[in-house]
């Protein structure tokens, strides 16, 4: 096959009942793209038999190829492992659950021959989220904006088409901790969005925990905002601000009531647990960053490979090397 123009990306976990429905819509797609497509599915460690599935439709469409990672590594890890693997010139990002319509793609690439370098999808409406799901999602959008220096793009995920200079720049950037679309703005150049309606999930279950999410806005906070050390100096400053205040209280007290029973026994304990929660909260946020430095400086690979079949040329077999022990991309 001719090396790839377009290079479409899909993270697949536990997705079974999805993908011949995703593979039936893609390929529609496919066919009508003006250049070679190729697909790339990264399957982050399920346990149903969405692999089996990667592996059939490799051998049957020639587009198809595949990797599989060691074990679950989240959402971010799978979808920077296919960027590391794709060889287009356009990368198309997508979920496998069909919540990004692929329909939109041909639209994306309208853009991108204009010379747009990015262009990512944003939600006007997310069909049958439950209301409390798009309240955080709502209020974090924000949040996350008034926190940050980069202009990270209100209601959008990373389904987007990316131009090849910003998928190399994106795999050269060393930090282990991915949030991509935050990335993906702080690169800068040209960037535009394309409204969309967010279907409902084809089938099977939102693999995004609460608690997931809430590890991914953290994450995202942490690593794109220095506001939250600074709330910590804030409370510290508030903290010693009241302390001052009632020291000076205690001292009025004392000197024109002398026979005022100063009760000090709620206000020391009110104090003292006032200030405890003041260092603990201080402490968490200083160790939010200090672990992430941790994580950095260990220097792991971000993830590792069992498995990758369907690629033909050269630069993805090297490129496994790196990543796991076997020997040929080819023998599978
Ligand atoms: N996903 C993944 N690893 C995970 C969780 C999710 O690769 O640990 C994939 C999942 O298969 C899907 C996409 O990431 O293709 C988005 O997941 P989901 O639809 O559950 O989350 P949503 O973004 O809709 O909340
Ligand atoms: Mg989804």
């Amino acid at each position: 096959m001719a090396s790839p123009i377009y290079s479409f990306v899909v993270p697949i976990y536990n997705e079974e009942q999805t993908i011949q429905e995703l593979y039936r819509r893609l390929s529609v797609v496919m066919d009508e793209m003006d250049g070679p497509v190729e697909l790339v599915l990264v399957n982050d460690g399920s346990r149903d038999t969405s692999l089996s599935q990667m592996r059939n439709l490799a051998q049957e469409d020639k587009r198809v190829c595949y990797l599989s990672l060691a074990r679950n590594f989240g959402h971010q890890v799978a979808v920077t492992a296919g960027l590391n693997f794709a060889r287009g010139e356009a990368i198309v990002v997508l979920d496998a659950d069909l919540q990004d319509p692929p329909e939109l793609i041909p639209e994306m690439v309208k853009q991108w021959r204009q010379g747009y370098h990015v262009i990512y999808a944003q939600r006007v409406r997310r069909r049958q989220e439950s209301w409390f799901k798009r309240s955080c999602a709502f209020i974090f959008y924000r949040l996350l904006n008034r926190l940050t220096d980069v202009k990270i793009p209100n209601d959008t995920g990373d389904f987007c088409l990316m131009d090849r200079q910003i998928v190399d720049l994106l795999n050269r950037l060393p930090e282990r901790n991915r949030y991509i679309r935050g990335l993906r703005a702080w690169l800068g150049f040209r960037q535009t969005a394309i409204p969309f309606e967010r279907d409902p999930r084809f089938a099977g279950d939102v693999k995004y925990t609460f608690h997931k999410s809430l590890a991914l806005a953290i994450d995202s906070l942490v690593s794109f905002s220095k506001v939250p050390l600074r709330i910590a100096i804030y409370l510290g400053l508030f903290s010693a601000l009241i302390a001052l205040v009632m020291a000076l209280l205690v001292l009025y007290w004392r000197i024109a009531q002398p026979n005022s029973p100063v009760t000090g026994f709620a206000t020391i304990l009110i104090a003292i647990f006032f200030l405890g929660a003041v260092q603990l909260v201080s402490i968490g946020i200083l160790g939010e960053y200090t672990g992430r430095i941790y994580e950095e400086v260990k220097n792991r690979p971000l993830y590792t490979l069992s498995e990758v079949g369907g690629f033909s040329t050269r630069p993805a077999e090297r490129r496994s090397q790196d990543y796991m022990n076997i020997q040929s991309a080819e023998s599978n």
